[in-house]
């Protein structure tokens, strides 16, 4: 069994992991850049490595660094990393360094996370699996007279999408043809300065759909089970705002059809750890769009729901262990939504880093704060603006939406700015009641309801 991890992240999913470890008996490490040394997850741990300045664009310093990470592990003498999400989640290149050092990776392989990581032979693999994909072809366009051609057979509107993509950046929506050269050079330039990879494909663009993901866990030895799925429908620019288990549309025959393709598809690759296979759901029909090698950040919905805790599944299947939950084991508890709070103002969306005077963190029964924040914090400027994950759990939807909104009202994040007016406003709303939205609903929303925001 492992006794030690290095956690190679920072913010509230660095404390998550802690936790767990406390509760397993596990010793923990963190690391840290100069500006994070005052940081909640530097003193939950351990102990704590610096390992550099913050990032800056372009430099793959601290929490990017494979080198300073495995140096961390060999001074603390630790023998197992976990990754989080973000930063190297989904680095094959690090996975094979740490396999090189003899440090176990708390997450898939490297041929998996390799597999998975370019959309392209994601799609080409879960097909392949039996699992339904976006119509468009799996290969990569290497011309505007291609994108031409193949956009035609999959027929107006198409998407061009990055295929190293991530974090809803190179995409773009096509919806004639006069608009293609424009998109297709413009999804590549952007995928060539995130991802450092022009390459990009093009499928079947769906315009009402909604975010369901199916969350899996395999143990690499051929067993697989799903734990249902999260709706994730509530996104801003292809982000994710708020996330909810189960999905209020579903009924539980689709549920158990779409999650048994899923782990059937895990369990036959050999596949070992969490994962996500995310889809666009449309009148009726699976869409995989891609699987995401890692926990999520919106992972407690499911949590919540089942009673298990994913990061000591993690632990454990890390550790060879053999899956010991049978797919009938699981049943669903409740309802769960998460509220992403990001230190920004809203409805702008204009990141706000400064010191924290006053942190009141809600709490009571249902109720889960997942943050690294505390009375005179400075939330940093150079990194994400997520400060805290509220999650809330109830019998029924309306249960759970109203602790959500009883917890809202709890919150003191001062003086800083964050998201909770908006979801305090959204959790009123009709259509969200009545779960009426697809993934393009909330932008259209957030122009409606601006300028209440703004009184806020
Ligand atoms: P990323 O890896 O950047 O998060 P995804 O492939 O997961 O990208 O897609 C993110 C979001 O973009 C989806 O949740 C959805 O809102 C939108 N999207 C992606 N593919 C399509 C598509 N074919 N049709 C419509 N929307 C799409």
């Amino acid at each position: 069994m492992i006794s030690k991890i290095l956690i190679a992240n920072r913010g509230e999913i660095s404390l998550r992991i802690i936790r767990t470890c406390k509760e397993m008996g596990i010793a923990t490490v963190a690391v840290h850049t100069t500006v994070d040394q005052d940081a909640m997850h530097v003193r939950m741990a351990d102990e704590a490595v610096c390992i550099g300045k913050p990032r800056s664009p372009g430099n793959k310093e601290s929490y990017l660094s494979i080198s300073a990470i495995i140096s961390a592990c060999e001074i603390t003498g630790s023998h197992a990393v976990h990754p989080g999400y973000g930063f190297l989640s989904e680095n094959s290149e690090f996975v094979e360094q740490l396999e090189d050092h003899d440090i176990t990776f708390i997450g898939p392989s490297s041929k998996h996370i390799k597999l998975m990581g370019d959309k392209i032979t994601a799609k080409e693999t879960m097909l392949g699996l039996g699992v339904p994909c976006v119509p468009g072809p799996n290969e990569s366009i290497d011309s505007v007279e291609m994108a031409r051609s193949v956009a035609r057979d999959i027929g107006y509107p198409v998407i061009v999408k990055a295929s190293a993509g991530g974090g809803g950046r190179g995409m773009k929506v096509v919806r004639s043809e006069d608009d293609l050269v424009q998109a297709y050079h413009g999804a590549q330039q952007e995928a060539g300065a995130s991802f450092g990879n022009e390459e990009v494909y093009l499928e079947k663009f769906l315009p009402h759909g909604r975010h369901i993901e199916i969350q899996v866990l395999g143990d690499g030895q051929g067993n697989a089970v799903h734990l249902g799925e999260r709706d994730c429908t509530i996104q801003r620019r292809h982000q994710k705002l708020l996330e909810e288990a189960p999905c209020p549309v579903l009924d539980d025959q689709t549920r158990m059809e779409i999650g048994g393709i899923c782990s059937k598809a895990i369990a036959e690759m050999g596949y070992k750890g969490v994962g996500t296979i995310e889809f666009l759901y449309d009148s009726g029909q699976f869409y995989f769009i891609e699987m995401n090698t890692r926990l999520q950040v919106e992972h407690p919905v499911t949590e919540a729901i089942y009673g298990i805790d994913l990061v000591k599944e993690q632990i454990k299947v890390a550790s060879g262990n053999a899956l010991d939950i049978m797919q009938e084991d699981l049943k669903a508890r409740g309802h769960s939504i998460e509220v992403r709070i990001n230190a920004e103002t809203v409805p702008d969306f204009i990141p706000c880093p400064g010191k924290v005077g006053l942190y009141h963190s809600p709490g009571g029964l249902g109720i889960r704060m997942d943050s690294f924040l505390y009375n005179g914090y400075s939330v940093p400027p150079n990194y994400d603006s997520l400060i805290g994950k509220l999650i809330s759990h109830g019998e029924n939807r309306t249960l759970a939406i109203a602790k959500l909104k009883r917890a809202l009202e709890e919150l003191i994040v001062h003086p800083i700015s964050t998201t909770a007016p908006l979801f305090q406003l959204l959790l009123e709303d009709k259509d969200f009641l009545k779960s009426r939205y697809d993934i393009h609903w909330l932008e259209k929303w957030l122009k409606e309801n601006g300028d209440l925001l703004k009184n806020n």
